[in-house]
């Protein structure tokens, strides 16, 4: 089947690879100079199903009421008086329950623990390489009251079959030693043995070079304008270079997906959640991290990739806006120099923004719609990375008429 796949980020790029794998004849449209060069760029590099859960859970609006008003906030909302901005967050809201909790990390926990196992395979299979490692992920606790709190983590954990290790601060620094002359600050931890870490970056160029090698096809610098609809079809694709036709079509467009499927009268409540990291070059191997370490009082993560630090975090409501402000960068290097000082240099750092693609009860939307040639891979919020070859393994097959390897009946558009 000749298949068209809008956006070449990370979910664009795996769905094709798979598709292609499948025998299909694919073709990936993206505005961009090259793949991942939006919000799939310089994200926080952590592969943590370990981690997967929504952001909409119980004690949330209360918690970020606080956080509105710390100095270095995970969480910022710009003052906006826009409806769709205030629907989205009323939507994430209603899911802060426990009972719509536990849903919605299932379904995560599901793909991720999925995707990566796809991860592992691909990687055996093609040799990839991508500063990637596998040496687990720390969540590090400054305060007793955090190390208290993780009970409940930890029961979901356990119920899902997902390996960890509770330490203490001898335990962390044995983790990452590059902790040790911080260690008066850490209570302890929760190491994910099983987690990984890898740049995204990479990870979707050289996997675009596969893809290519199995014949696929990508085209850049290619404006979509919409889709034309065709009774109950889509004909083809309007982009600034022509029309494009074809048997099927995938919308991967990220956080710019709801606004293509809208005219078509299809709804998908993804909001643009915006995120901020730096890369800062290693100056100083001893100081450094060895894998993620998730500084539980900031949310901010720090990711060893090859020479580099990326650290990364925060979520900014503020609609589709991509600019710098020197605050938050503040954020970043405060977090990285607190616990890793003199690891990197940090006048070489490069300061980025993304939007990440939420939905509101966290989980991606990944399916058929009513259109029986249009098909979406969008929304995977603060875990494209981590559910990226899950999701586009689950597409594959759906399209292919293949049964997927895990449930996939709750993760389509339909749930909405
Ligand atoms: C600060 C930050 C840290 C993060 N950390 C992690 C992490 O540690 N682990 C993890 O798993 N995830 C992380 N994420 C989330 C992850 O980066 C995203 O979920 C993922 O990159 C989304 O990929 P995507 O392919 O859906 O979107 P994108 O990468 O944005 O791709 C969409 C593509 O569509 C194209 N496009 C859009 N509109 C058009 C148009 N009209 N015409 C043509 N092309 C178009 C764009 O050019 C783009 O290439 C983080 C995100 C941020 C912002």
């Amino acid at each position: 089947m000749k298949i068209t796949i809008l956006g070449a980020g990370v979910i664009g790029v795996t769905s094709a690879y798979y598709l292609a794998k499948a025998g299909h004849e694919v073709t990936v449209l993206d505005r961009q100079p090259g793949p991942a060069l939006e919000t799939s760029f310089a994200n926080a590099g952590e592969i943590s199903p370990g981690y997967a859960s929504p952001w909409a859970a119980p004690g949330i609006p209360q918690k970020a009421i606080k956080w509105l008003f710390m100095k270095h906030a995970p969480l910022i909302i710009r003052p906006m008086a826009d409806a769709a901005t205030w629907r989205w967050m009323m939507a994430m809201l209603s899911n802060c329950t426990s009972a719509r909790y536990a849903t919605n990390k299932g379904r995560m926990v599901r793909l991720a623990e999925y995707s990566r196992d796809c991860l592992i395979a691909l990687r055996e299979e093609t040799g990839i390489a991508y500063d990637h490692r596998t040496q687990g992920t720390l969540q590090l606790f400054r305060t007793q009251k955090q190390l208290d709190g993780i009970g409940k983590d930890v029961e979901v954990l356990r119920a899902d079959g997902v390996p960890y290790e509770v330490l203490d601060p001898a335990g962390c620094i044995k983790a990452e030693p590059g902790l040790a002359r911080v260690k008066d600050r850490i209570v302890g931890g929760l190491r994910l043995p099983n987690d990984e870490t890898g740049d995204c970056f990479k990870f979707t160029n050289s996997l675009q070079d596969h893809a290519e090698a199995l014949g696929v096809t990508f085209r850049y610098g290619v404006d979509i304008r919409g889709l034309k609809l065709m009774g109950d079809r889509i004909a083809g694709v309007m982009t600034a270079d022509g029309f494009v036709q074809s048997d099927l079509f995938v919308a991967a467009l990220g956080s710019y997906t709801p606004a293509m499927l809208k005219p078509l009268g299809l709804t998908a409540p993804i909001y643009p959640v915006k995120g901020y990291s730096i890369t800062v070059p290693i100056v100083d191997e001893s100081r450094a991290p060895i894998s993620t370490i998730m500084d539980e009082t900031y949310k901010i993560a720090i990711t060893r990739l090859g020479d580099r630090i990326r650290v990364g975090g925060m979520a900014e409501i503020a609609g589709f806006n991509d600019d710098l402000p020197q605050a938050r960068r503040a954020t970043l290097s405060h977090s990285v120099e607190d616990l890793f000082g003199g690891a990197g240099d940090q006048s070489k750092a490069t300061f980025w923004s993304g939007l990440r693609p939420m939905t509101p009860d966290g989980t991606p939307i990944i399916g058929a719609t009513r259109f029986s040639n249009l098909y979406v891979n969008s929304g995977h919020g603060t875990l494209g990375w981590t559910m990226a070859c899950g999701s586009g393994r689950v597409l594959a097959d759906l399209i292919s008429g293949r049964e997927p390897e895990i449930e996939t009946a709750d993760l389509g558009l339909a749930r909405y």
